[in-house]
């Protein structure tokens, strides 16, 4: 197996920024550059037919644009401006579906190289409050220029490791919201190494859930916190619904899993009663690198969410 044959499956999706554009702007200007647009597709099928100088607009998500799998826009002006940015699928659902309300305070508790506190800031319409946090300081420096070009104001980036952040810091106190898209084995990139020689020890997929499990606790740890993402890159079980489910366990009734996004097609595996509430993706079930997302809610207070 050279280089991954499932890379080839995955379209180029293209998130609008719509800081800084719009859809329809966006539409207009590949259909001058000689793109034929076919307007919104209506199943997974439609995109893996793609090929050619042809796009659609997503099914799923509102922004999303897509092309086939073979299309860069690295160089393209759209992309060097900020006003789109190359981003998978299935890295989208987590803002989507944590979906802050206008002017609400945020932390995006693992956040270089940034992508996803673009789209957080786009659906805040840079109107809130962003709190950023990473330890790599190479990527919060990438991160940094990303934001910039985004167009992306209203945020605070942090040097930080998210377990030191004091929850009861009066600075965090109206933080409703948090992403937290931790440090994971990555085992659902699909333009990775070829999967078995990526396979991470027993060992190592204990490390990393331990991990994941305390920060995924120090985030519901936000004393006003009313709806969280988590989401990793990761295929293993280990690192998303044993995560997840040891951690509501741990909290009881505070936090309950929402039902999240009922129409999306690939659900979480049946590790505990209630798991298919979280979302996974892959490159075969949705044209997408493979991915986890579960949204929890602190009990009682319901907020919007996308269906
Ligand atoms: N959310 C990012 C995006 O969409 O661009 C990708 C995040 S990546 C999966 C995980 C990130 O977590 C890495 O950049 C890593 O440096 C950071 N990280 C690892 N441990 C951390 C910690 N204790 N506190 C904050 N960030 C951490």
């Amino acid at each position: 197996q050279a280089a991954c044959p499932r890379a080839c499956q995955v379209p180029r999706y293209v998130r609008v920024n719509t800081l800084k554009t719009c859809v329809d702007d966006v539409i207009d200007f590949f259909k001058r550059q000689g793109y034929s647009y076919l307007g919104k597709a209506a199943s997974v099928e439609e995109l893996r037919a793609l090929s050619g100088k042809k796009f659609l607009l997503d099914l799923h998500l509102p922004e999303l644009l897509v092309f086939p799998p073979e299309t860069d826009f690295h160089d393209n002006l759209l992309y060097t401006s900020g006003h789109i940015i190359l981003q998978d699928k299935a890295s989208c659902l987590p803002a989507f579906l944590l979906s802050p309300a206008a002017g609400s305070h945020v932390i995006d508790a693992c956040a270089a190289p940034g992508n996803k506190t673009s789209h957080l800031a786009a659906i805040l319409k840079n109107k809130g409050q962003i709190f950023a946090f990473d330890v790599d300081t190479k990527r919060l420096a990438t991160m940094n220029t990303m934001l910039m070009r985004a167009g992306v104001t209203g945020f605070q980036l942090a040097q930080q490791d998210f377990l030191t952040v004091d929850p009861r810091d009066p600075k965090y106190s109206k933080v409703t919201y948090i992403l937290l898209d931790p440090s994971c084995s990555g085992s659902g990139m699909v333009n990775r190494v070829p999967r078995e020689e990526a396979a991470p020890s027993a060992e190592r997929l204990q490390a990393l859930a331990g991990f994941q499990r305390k920060v995924l606790s120090h985030a519901l740890s936000f004393p006003a916190l009313q709806r969280l993402v988590y989401s990793t890159c990761s295929l293993h079980r280990e690192e998303n619904e044993d995560v997840v489910h040891a951690v509501l366990q741990e909290w009881g009734s505070a936090f309950r899993l929402v039902n999240a996004f009922p129409s999306w097609p690939c659900r979480g595996l049946a590790a505990f009663s209630g798991a298919e509430s979280c979302l996974r993706a892959s490159p075969a079930d949705t044209l997408t690198h493979g991915f986890f997302v579960a949204v929890l809610e602190r009990h009682g207070k319901g907020t919007a969410a996308p269906s």
